[in-house]
């Protein structure tokens, strides 16, 4: 993308903890919002237009707010949060980690039957299996928290805008700027809005003024990417699914294993151990090594 993506801060800008923005969530960055809104139509993953944002530093600290959000204030005992095995290795430390008394951790979605209210969080595509999901508990009192910080082109195929009332969103798999930590939520009801609001306040005051104006930047020229068939499609260049035609029982993930690269087996995504997945974020530096061992796996398989 080469200078398409910079942007520049001088040293008085951004001083407030405020945003100018007219946003529900007080200390969201306007361009932000506008950008996130865009995205999303362009790609057609998630329904914006009746939802609130509420931007965090991360989505980590989004499913902290949105539990916070979601637990009654008025029972004896913390509700129950539970997600479905294989589930985000975050999610039972994030619960926990204070000791809350307004949320406990219950282990697999599939296993819970206790009756009455408790939380459900549902990552689609999973991680750390890549599958779609749906909720699983078959409970009249339950809330959804959808993580769906994989729901974009290039690790599945976008059937239908997302419509839920938590959706929560990161650019840290969309676009691979972990280290801006920034996060953004879709809230339905404004009341749930508001309280992961005060939840990011209660904790930082908001969240970093300078990766929000990043973020709107990068997002930005990811949506014109997407629109203008002159530029390569930013989507389309993050993820390969590699095919060994040598043979029907090759392990093609044991294979590129024995030559130092990490894939995920074609198994995983119901296909069979000659495919594999690679992941493709990398810098180009990476790539070249990755072509050159590629290459020597090449020349050792003609041998064989
Ligand atoms: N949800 C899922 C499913 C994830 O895989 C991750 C990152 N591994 C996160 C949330 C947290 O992302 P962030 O960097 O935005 O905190």
């Amino acid at each position: 993308m080469g200078n398409k993506c910079d942007i520049t801060f001088s040293g008085d800008d951004s001083l407030s903890y405020f945003a100018n923005g007219k946003s529900l969530c007080w200390f969201l960055e306007s361009k932000l919002e506008e950008q996130i809104k865009r995205l999303h139509s362009v790609v057609g993953n998630a329904i914006v237009d009746d939802h609130n944002i509420v931007v965090g530093t991360g989505s980590s600290q989004l499913v902290q707010a949105a539990l916070y959000a979601l637990s009654p204030s008025d029972q004896l005992e913390p509700i129950s949060v539970v997600s479905a095995t294989p589930f985000y290795s975050a999610y039972p430390v994030v619960t926990d980690f204070v000791r809350s008394g307004l949320h406990k951790w219950a282990g697999d979605a599939r296993a819970f039957e206790k009756y009455g209210p408790y939380i459900e969080l549902i990552t689609s595509p999973n991680n750390p299996d890549g599958i779609i999901r749906e909720p699983v508990v078959n409970g009249d009192q339950g809330k959804l928290i959808y993580d769906l910080a994989y729901y974009w082109p290039q690790y599945t195929a976008i059937t239908s805008p997302a419509n839920h009332d938590i959706m929560l969103f990161t650019i840290s798999k969309c676009i691979g700027h972990a280290g801006s930590r920034i996060g953004w939520a879709l809230v339905k009801d404004k009341e749930v809005a508001m309280k992961m609001t005060k939840f990011m306040e209660i904790s930082t005051i908001g969240v970093s003024k300078e990766a929000q104006l990043r973020a709107a930047k990068i997002l930005e020229v990811v949506s014109n990417s997407c629109l203008d068939i002159t530029l390569e499609n930013f989507f389309e260049y993050t993820f390969a699914w590699l095919i060994y035609k040598g043979g029907e029982e090759e392990d093609c993930e044991k294979l590129l294993k024995e030559h130092k690269i990490q894939t995920r087996s074609g198994r995983r995504f119901g296909s069979d151990s000659r495919n594999v997945r690679i992941s493709m974020l990398s810098r180009d530096e990476d790539f070249n090594i990755f072509l050159k061992r590629l290459t020597v796996v090449q020349g050792s398989t003609n041998r064989k």
